[in-house]
């Protein structure tokens, strides 16, 4: 085993990290199926699909600290190759030490800071309202179509002025984007040191930061559907 094999499965880790990202929003669309499905609040699967999306969590925070720690110690060891099978073992004892050092530091109520986890549910804390004022009052179909156009207006991101697909939602000041779109414009601000404004016209929100954005997965959702209805008409 040399340091190319070691990159080479930093990098199929970062892949299998972003199919547990896939995992959870599959889980989070499942969830919305129960919660919708039923008109109480609280289904009991949803409690199930919380527990599998705090698992995930778990997994995805792992690699993170597995690939930090490789990345660290490889760094602190440049010149080991394949004809050094003593400094491999070193090294893969210190990767070792120091990922169990740090894996036992973290508890599990952090998790509930991951983004996935705020978005799961902030979804689900919605659907519930949105279950309870259904039921609550029948919607007449002048109504609904005043809620098409509504949503058809926040389904365009203010930066790409195109539908969304990933949209985000900043937890400041409440505004939607699309999370590619937005990464793309705090990153290209902070390179030029400065600070990225809220691009929607009138918001106050001087400071957009990526820990703000919470994927909106029921808007996701909403987009994704109406794209169906459109397609089969
Ligand atoms: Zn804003």
């Amino acid at each position: 085993m040399s340091l190319s094999a070691v990159h080479g499965t930093l990098s199929s880790l970062k892949s299998c990290q972003a199919d547990i990202g896939t995992g959870m929003d599959i889980v989070t669309d499942v969830a919305m199926d129960l919660a919708e499905t039923q008109n109480e609040a609280v289904h009991p699967g949803i409690a199930e699909m919380e527990a599998m999306i705090l698992e995930c969590a778990k997994l995805d925070r792992e690699i993170n600290y597995f690939v930090d720690v490789v990345q660290q110690v490889t760094a602190e060891f440049p010149q080991v190759t394949t004809q050094q099978p003593e400094s491999m073992f070193s090294l893969s004892a210190k990767v070792k030490e120091q990922f169990t050092e740090r894996i036992a530091r973290l508890s599990d109520d952090e998790l509930q800071n991951h983004q996935k986890v705020v978005a799961f549910k902030e979804t689900m804390k919605n659907s519930a309202s949105q279950a309870i004022r259904e039921s609550e009052e029948n919607v007449e179909e002048l109504d609904e179509d005043l809620v098409v156009t509504q949503s058809q207006v926040n389904f365009t991101c203010p930066l790409t002025q195109v539908e969304m697909k990933n949209p985000v939602k900043n937890k400041k000041c409440n505004h939607h984007y699309d999370e590619g779109a937005i990464l793309g414009l705090i990153k290209a601000r902070h390179n030029q040191k400065k600070k990225c404004r809220c691009p929607v016209v009138g918001c106050g929100n001087s400071d957009v930061k990526q820990s703000d954005l919470i994927p909106d997965q029921m808007l996701r959702r909403k987009i994704q559907s109406q794209k169906r209805q459109n397609n089969s008409t």
